[in-house]
C-alpha cells in the first residue's frame, strides 16, 4: 500500500503600492524609465543621507491591511536587514521585522466552486531593492548593469499562514488577493512588470497527519500559472524524493520558466543571517486608530461583499457571483450588462459563457472585446423579446464580436431576424397543414404529440427563423 501526500502551501507577496515617489525620498516610481533616471543619494544609499517616510506609503498599507482583515497596530518599527547584494548599495534593506504594521487578518477565496478562507499573518511596509539587468546592453555576456530606479519604491509584504493544500487553490487565491488590492487602488496588478509578486513555501506530509514537513520555499514567481506549475512541480519532486528514501532538505529554489522545473539556489546552511537591529533613522511608526478608521470609512465594496450583493440583489446562485466577482473588470462588465438590459440572469448566462469563452478563444482581456456591455445588453433584449432565438443570438453574438456592428445590424447581417409578423407565419402554417393531411388528421384524432412534428415543419419552412411560441400557437387555433 502506498501512502498518498498532500501539499502544504504559504504564500508571501510583494506588492509595489501606487505612490508617485519612493518610501524614504522624493524620486519618481515610474515604470520603464531610462536606467538610473529616478535617484538620489538616499535611495543610492550614499553614506550621511537619511530616510524620511512617505506618509501615501503609509496610508496604501494601511488601506490594504484593512482590507485584509487584519487589525493595524499603533506603533511598528523599521528595522535594517543586512545582507549584501550589488542592487543594494547600503547593505541593508529596511523592512519591518519583529513588530509590522498589522497582523492577523483573513481572505476569502473561491476555487473549484467552493468558498475557502486563507489567515493573514501580518502585512508590513518595506523598501524594494535595485535590479541586476542581464541583458540587452553592450557586452551584456561579460558584465552585469545595475539599475537603481526601483531601489526604494515602496513595497507591503503580506505572509499568509500555510493554508493552502493545492497548486490551483494557490494560484486562485493569489488572484484573489490580486483584484482586492487592484480594487482598493493600492497595487496595479501588473505582475509582467514584477509589481505584484510571490514567494512559496512548500512541504508535503501524509495526508491527513497534522505535523508540517520540512518547507522549500519558491522565489519570485511573477504569474498565476508559474505559480501552479511550481508547486505542481515541487509536490512531485518532493514526493518522488521520499519515496526514493531521502529527505526533503529545507532550501531555496527558483521557478525556472524556460525548463519548466525549480532549481536549487541556496540550502539552510547557506541562508543567510540577516542580523536585524531597529532602524536608527527612522523613529517608530506611530499609526493613530483614528485615522485607521478614516480611511476604513474610504474603501470602496470589495469582491467578497460585492458578490454577496449580486446574490441579494440580482438573485445570482452564489458560485455564479463568484466567479463573476474572481476580478474588478468582470465584475463591472456584468454588472453594467445586467443593467443596461434589466435583465440580471441572462446577463450572468452570457458573461459566464460566450464573453468569457470569447476571451479565452481570442487570448485577450475583456476591456479588447468588441462586444462591449450596452452591446451585449441590446443583443439579450432581442432575445428577450422573441426577435431571435436563443441560437441565433449566439451567431450574432460571434458576428458582433468580428465586426463590432451593433446586435440590430449584426441580426438584418445574418438574416436571423424571427418572423414574427402574422401574415408570414399564418401562410407558412397554412402550407404545411396542406402538406401534411396524414399527420393533422392524427392530430384530430387525439395523437396530439403530431404538434410537435408539424412545428418543425413550419420551422423548415422558415429556414429556423419563426418564433416556435407563434408557430405553435397559431397551429393550434387553425386545428383545434
Ligand atoms: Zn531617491
Amino acid at each position: 500500500m502506498s501512502i498518498t501526500f498532500e501539499s502544504v502551501i504559504g504564500l508571501e507577496i510583494h506588492s509595489q503600492l501606487l505612490t508617485d515617489t519612493k518610501i524614504f525620498c522624493g524620486c519618481r516610481t515610474t515604470f520603464g524609465a531610462a536606467p538610473n533616471t529616478q535617484v538620489c543619494p538616499v535611495c543610492l544609499g550614499l553614506p550621511g543621507a537619511l530616510p524620511v517616510l512617505n506618509a501615501g506609503a503609509v496610508e496604501l498599507a494601511v488601506r490594504a491591511a484593512l482590507a485584509l482583515g487584519c487589525s493595524v497596530k499603533s506603533t511598528s518599527v523599521f528595522a535594517r536587514k543586512n545582507y549584501f547584494y550589488p542592487d543594494l548599495p547600503k547593505g541593508y534593506q529596511i523592512s519591518q521585522y519583529e513588530l509590522p504594521l498589522a497582523v492577523d487578518g483573513q481572505v476569502t477565496y473561491e476555487s473549484d466552486g467552493q468558498t475557502s478562507t486563507v489567515r493573514i499573518i501580518r502585512v508590513h511596509l518595506e523598501e524594494d531593492a535595485g535590479k541586476s539587468l542581464h541583458e540587452g546592453f553592450p557586452e551584456s555576456e561579460a558584465f552585469t548593469y545595475l539599475d537603481f530606479n526601483r531601489s526604494g519604491v515602496p513595497l507591503i509584504e503580506i505572509v499568509t499562514h500555510p493554508d493552502l493544500r493545492t497548486a490551483s487553490a494557490a494560484a486562485d487565491f493569489f488572484s484573489r488577493l490580486r483584484t482586492i488590492l487592484q480594487t482598493i487602488g493600492v497595487n496595479d496588478g501588473n505582475m509582467e512588470e514584477g509589481s505584484l509578486r510571490c514567494d512559496a513555501n512548500i512541504s508535503i506530509r501524509p495526508s491527513g497527519a497534522t505535523e508540517l514537513g520540512v518547507k522549500v520555499e519558491i522565489k519570485n514567481i511573477n504569474s498565476f500559472r508559474y505559480l501552479q506549475r511550481a508547486i505542481d512541480y515541487e509536490y512531485d519532486r518532493q514526493i518522488r524524493v521520499v519515496r526514493e528514501g531521502g529527505v526533503v532538505v529545507q532550501e531555496t529554489r527558483l521557478w525556472d520558466t524556460a525548463v519548466g522545473r525549480t532549481v536549487s539556489m541556496r540550502s539552510k546552511e547557506e541562508a543567510h543571517d540577516y542580523r536585524y537591529f531597529p532602524e536608527p533613522d527612522l523613529p517608530p511608526l506611530e499609526v493613530g486608530q483614528e485615522w485607521v478608521e478614516e480611511i476604513r470609512r474610504t474603501l470602496p465594496e470589495l469582491p467578497e461583499q460585492r458578490k454577496h450583493r449580486f446574490v441579494d440583489e440580482y438573485g445570482l446562485p452564489e458560485s455564479d457571483a463568484g466567479l463573476l466577482t474572481q476580478s474588478g473588470e468582470l465584475s463591472n462588465y456584468f454588472e453594467e450588462t445586467a443593467r443596461a438590459s434589466g435583465l440580471p440572469k441572462a446577463a450572468s448566462k452570457w458573461v459566464k459563457g460566450e464573453v468569457l469563452h470569447r476571451m479565452k478563444d481570442e487570448g485577450v482581456e475583456l476591456s479588447a472585446l468588441k462586444v462591449q456591455p450596452v452591446a451585449l445588453a441590446a443583443l439579450i433584449g432581442l432575445v428577450d423579446t422573441g426577435r431571435v432565438s436563443g441560437s441565433a443570438a449566439k451567431r450574432i453574438f460571434e458576428r458582433m464580436s468580428e465586426t463590432s456592428e451593433t446586435a440590430e445590424i449584426a441580426m438584418a447581417a445574418e438574416g436571423l431576424a424571427q418572423i414574427d409578423d402574422g401574415d408570414t407565419l399564418s401562410a407558412a402554417v397554412k402550407a404545411v397543414i396542406d402538406a401534411q393531411p396524414e399527420a393533422v388528421a392524427n392530430y384530430r384524432s387525439g395523437k396530439t404529440g403530431t404538434l410537435g412534428f408539424l412545428v418543425g415543419q413550419v420551422m423548415c419552412e422558415t429556414h429556423g427563423k419563426a418564433n416556435p411560441k407563434r408557430v405553435n400557437e397559431l397551429l393550434r387555433q387553425k386545428l383545434d
